[in-house]
């Protein structure tokens, strides 16, 4: 999940990371009202999820009353890379004597956070990486032991700072390491860090959230919920909350899998055999036959599904699992619209010999399958 700038500045100062004096404003008079308030020139930044809004003509600058509000004015509205700004972030100007860059992400390959520090800073990091990888500092942080305050010494000291900036640098980097950390961010940069005559200050903020991690940012996860509310469905939402990954497509056939290739390749096939899908449901791995009932259900619950198609891999997911899921789901809502199997893999003789018990019919493969499902919506 992508914050926008003034979203991340608010938890950067959770953290103590100093950020300039800002306002988030979604109307010119507020810039007006911000700059009186300020008594100095401003900076004006368009609030969008995307990078390089300088270069773009998405950062101006405002000394008067006037200036300020005609600008916000101007650039509300205007789409940067496709986007419409909507929102604009209005802080006071710094006098920047230099632009450093400062990130934390993971290292994959390490299983570890990272440090990015560079010197080179108000341009895009990946240029910098390109043309001159020197100028880049990495820190590998030791998960166990963490970031101890000699490493953002010596972070520091490389980028040649000493005594008093080389402390204050130092305490930046491990606020920015706390926040990555606490925050489960996939990334959180500082790009500018502006360095000024006495100290340093987060002229920009990046903050990325790995989706994963949202049910310990319950304010993040509520955030994100709302902002789908408008693009998902009905069904769609309601699924979400039963922690089932479902989607909602126009035809008439229910879709259900496990992984989501599967799950694709199952979608495709269905349409190359003339079919449509209502839906596709993908189980993910390792389903136990009370989530196997509960996404069957949903399924079937879409009035507009008239057969469903299941394909499953077993692997950890089972193949009795699946049929008695399926079974279930059946007999509790009393359905009688015609589900085609397709199973493989693990505990699948067992698996079939459920399904032929209560009348439902298991395929070898997922074409005969597809076929079939096909066949039954075409003829209900
Ligand atoms: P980005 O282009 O989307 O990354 O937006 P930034 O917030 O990083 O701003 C881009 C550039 O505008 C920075 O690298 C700075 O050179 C400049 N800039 C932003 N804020 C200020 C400021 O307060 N004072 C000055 N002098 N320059 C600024
Ligand atoms: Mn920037």
């Amino acid at each position: 999940m992508k914050l926008l700038e003034y979203e991340a500045k608010d938890y950067f100062r959770k953290y103590g990371i100093p950020t300039p004096e800002g306002c988030m404003i979604t109307d010119p008079v507020q810039a007006r009202m911000f700059i009186e308030k300020l008594g100095k020139p401003i900076v004006i930044k368009a609030q969008l999820p995307v990078g390089g809004r300088g270069k773009a003509g998405g950062i101006q600058f405002a000394d008067t009353p006037n200036e300020a509000k005609n600008m916000a004015a101007h650039m509300l509205g205007k789409q940067i890379k496709g986007l419409t700004i909507e929102k604009l972030y209005v802080e006071e100007k710094l006098d920047i004597v230099n632009e450093i860059y400062l990130g934390v992400t993971i290292d994959r390959r390490n299983k570890s956070h990272v440090i990015l520090a560079s010197s080179e800073g108000g341009v895009e990091i990946e240029v910098v990486a390109e043309e001159t990888p020197e100028k880049i500092i990495r820190h590998l942080v030791d998960p166990v032991n963490g970031l101890r305050s000699f490493h953002a010494n010596l972070i520091a000291k490389r980028l040649g700072f000493k005594g008093r900036k080389m402390r204050q640098f130092a305490d930046f980097v491990m606020k920015l390491y706390s926040l990555a950390d606490e925050m489960d961010a996939e990334l959180t940069e500082i790009n500018p860090l502006a360095e000024l005559e006495d100290g340093f200050i987060a002229a920009d903020a990046r903050l990325l959230v790995d989706n994963n991690a949202l049910f310990r940012h319950k304010e993040l996860e509520d955030k994100l919920l709302s902002s789908l509310q408008g693009e998902l469905t009905e069904r769609e939402m309601e699924a979400r909350a039963q922690d089932l990954t479902y989607v909602e497509l126009d035809g008439d056939i229910g879709i259900i899998g496990n992984g989501a290739g599967l799950t694709m390749a199952t979608l495709d096939t269905v349409m190359l055999y003339g079919g449509k899908a209502a839906n596709f449901l993908d189980l993910g791995g390792g389903a136990t036959p009370e989530r196997i009932e509960k996404a069957v259900k949903f399924v079937l619950r879409d009035t507009r599904t008239k057969a469903v198609f299941v394909n499953v891999l077993g692997g950890i997911t089972r193949g009795d699992h699946t049929a008695q899921g399926i079974v279930a789901a059946r007999q509790e809502l009393g359905s009688v619209k015609p589900i085609v199997v397709r199973m493989a893999g693990t505990k699948e003789k067992e698996g079939r010999r459920i399904l032929k018990k209560a009348g439902i019919e298991t395929l070898d493969s997922m074409e005969e399958g597809a076929k079939l499902a096909v066949k039954l919506a075409e003829g209900s």
